[in-house]
């Protein structure tokens, strides 16, 4: 069986020029690797599950809900502005042009609950950066984070502390 990593999809100049997009969906459009690739991010947590998986919008919900069923916690989802109803606690990031937002409910997360953060793509860092800040500013314990994919180059790891696990899905 063919490993879930030859069937993510390059699409060049996505969704402007210049820029190389990673699209996941023939993934997860096939059920043994969507498995496999759900089993690769959860390594790390199979032993001592956190109490959630923070989903961060929106291919981040994709793999946190999956994540989150499979190992029998829960799913938060990290949103865009404006899109959750109950209160929210925000945090405001710089993106290369212009600035960007993340809300989570602030009923989302007990006190002092170990969390992960889930994305599909680590590219500058700046989204999980922004997802980490917001979930401690919540009062989560951050165990660390799982992406599925890491583009090397783009500095995505420099931005993510050093004694925080960063686990990336390993590729064949
Ligand atoms: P960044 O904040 O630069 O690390 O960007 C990460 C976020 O943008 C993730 O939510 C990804 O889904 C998305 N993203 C950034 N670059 C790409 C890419 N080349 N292909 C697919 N998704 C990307």
């Amino acid at each position: 069986m063919a490993h879930w990593s030859t069937l993510l999809r390059e699409i060049p100049d996505f969704p402007k020029p210049g820029i190389v997009f990673k699209d996941i969906t023939p993934v997860l459009a096939d059920r043994h690797a969507f498995a496999a690739a759900i089993e690769a991010m959860a390594a790390p947590w199979r032993e001592a599950p956190p109490a959630a998986f923070l989903g961060i919008e929106s291919r981040g919900f994709i793999f946190a809900a999956a994540l989150a069923q499979t190992l029998g916690t829960g799913f938060v989802p990290v949103r865009k502005p404006g899109k959750l109803p109950a209160r929210t606690l925000q945090h405001d990031y710089a993106l290369e042009y212009g600035r960007d937002r993340l809300e989570i409910h602030t009923d989302a997360v007990p006190e002092g609950a170990s969390v992960v953060l889930v994305d599909d793509v680590l590219a500058t860092g700046g989204t999980l950066a922004a997802a980490l800040a917001l979930a401690r500013a919540q009062g989560a314990h951050v165990l660390g984070a799982a992406v599925l994919v890491e583009l090397p180059g783009l500095g995505g790891r420099a931005r993510w502390p050093a004694d925080v696990h960063l686990h990336v899905a390993p590729a064949a």
